[in-house]
């Protein structure tokens, strides 16, 4: 009896493999997002995927839904509740103010890339593991710092390849404005908790303000005539917005003002946006961010004014999928093949292979492989443009075949001349 085969162990749900012939892409958007971001004078931080849960807790707040419901939490066997990150923005606050960033010349500019945990319910463009570029200014409260922000996503975005985006923008006021609003939002709700879905009547309870973009039909329809915030922004944080939305009208920005956008995170003030593609095709945020200028003071550093965005890189990559991006080809494709037949052309053929990757010319080899055939059926596919064969014959007379894929033509060429000839001829490729 045949042994019975294991059954395979799955990857967690909501998590992917990035697989090898994803890597292009990627790299293209993590190169693109570290090029602006650093030509505007971002640096770059790296910080640990687990946080103390207390830090989200305290910032993010309870009652928001990335805390009650989305947190990956988990216990240390020294007791320690940690959570692997559902965003950057807390975790670089505590850089800054446990690696002292306030004593650094303002504004601070910081950027990160890697993954983020959220334990939401996978679909559409939604997944449990996810990776986000994420960019922050500390130290600046002026409208300026905002419209930097949404200026340079925008550019990120149109430089990849997402052409069409449209900025949703709204202010939700700082402190003083807020208790005034979220009074007019209780006023307004109270009588029509029967119409909106049983998550936004707990809502109503804990985080008011999320009722406003919940995208159930019947809590939508209610939302619709809801108090809007920009009523009751006071003379500072209109001013601050008026002055943010003139920026982007120079810079020439597209937005348009959208009242029920809140964005469920208890730490944002004033401005908060998203970036949304005009193709009905992409129905998901590409990217949001917000200012937070109480956050750095309740984590206990100094009132630091703030604000940032992410960008989810899962949600570009299926949006550049769906408009057709193409994107430059990698300069590792390998334009050569090294195929050898025989013990002696397979021991020559790796020092061979090494003169070729040192003089920067593409190159790939199967080194194990016996057959000729079978080596430029490989060559073919990687769409080698010349398979350099190396046989027993050749490497005794110190020469090599190489042979054009695409006419099948072959000569013999001297080992010493290799490198020059391959050069030449990939200039006319
Ligand atoms: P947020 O921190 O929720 O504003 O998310 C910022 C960006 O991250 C969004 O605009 C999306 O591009 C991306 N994002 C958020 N949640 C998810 C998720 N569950 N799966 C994939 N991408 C996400």
């Amino acid at each position: 009896m045949p042994k019975k085969k294991a059954a395979p162990i799955q990857s967690v749900k909501g998590m992917h493999d990035v697989l090898p012939e994803e890597q292009l892409i990627w790299d293209f958007i993590i190169k693109k997002g570290r090029s602006i971001l650093e030509d505007y004078g971002f640096l770059k931080i790296d910080s640990p995927i687990l946080e103390q849960t207390n830090l989200f807790e305290r910032s993010i707040g309870e009652g928001t839904d990335v805390v009650d419901k989305e947190m990956f939490n988990l216990k240390t066997k020294g007791g320690d509740n940690l959570t692997l990150r559902p965003e950057f923005t807390a975790s670089f606050v505590r850089a800054y103010i446990e690696h002292g960033m306030s004593a650094w010349p303002h504004p601070v500019k910081l950027y990160g890339i890697g993954p983020v945990f959220r334990y939401g319910q996978p679909q559409g463009g939604r997944l449990r593991q996810f990776n986000q570029l994420n960019s922050e200014i500390f130290g600046d409260e002026t409208p300026a710092a905002d419209a930097e922000q949404i200026f340079i996503l925008c550019k990120l975005l149109n430089e990849i390849g997402i052409k069409n985006t449209y900025v949703k923008i709204n202010s939700i006021g700082d402190k003083s404005c807020r208790s005034g609003y979220i009074k007019a939002l209780k006023d307004y709700y109270r009588p029509r908790l029967k119409k909106v879905c049983p998550t936004c009547k707990t809502r109503f309870k804990k985080n008011i303000m999320r009722m406003l973009d919940c995208g159930e039909e019947g809590c939508r329809a209610v939302s619709e005539s809801a108090p809007q915030a920009l009523d009751y922004l006071d003379i500072e944080c209109k001013n601050h917005f008026k002055l943010l939305l003139e920026f982007l009208d120079e810079a020439g920005v597209p937005y348009i003002l959208d009242h029920r956008l809140a964005r469920g995170l208890d730490y944002y003030t004033r401005t908060v946006f998203e970036i949304w593609s005009e193709d009905e095709q992409i129905n998901f945020a590409l990217a949001g961010g917000g200012r937070y200028d109480y956050l750095v003071e309740l984590l206990g550093g100094y009132k630091t004014s703030a604000c940032g965005w992410a960008m989810g890189i899962e949600r570009i990559i299926l949006a550049m999928k769906a408009l057709e991006v193409k994107i430059p080809e990698s300069k590792h494709n390998p334009k050569v093949f090294l195929a050898q037949l025989g013990d002696l052309a397979k021991k020559k053929s790796l020092v061979l292979f090494e003169e070729l990757r040192k003089s920067g010319i593409p190159i790939q080899a199967s080194f194990g492989r016996d057959s000729i055939k079978s080596q430029l059926r490989i060559a073919n596919k990687l769409g080698a443009f010349f398979t350099l064969i190396l046989g027993q014959r050749e490497a005794l007379d110190g020469n090599v075949i190489l042979r054009d894929m695409e006419s099948s033509a072959q000569e013999l060429i001297r080992l010493e001349d290799v490198v020059e000839e391959i050069r030449k001829r990939l200039k006319d490729k």
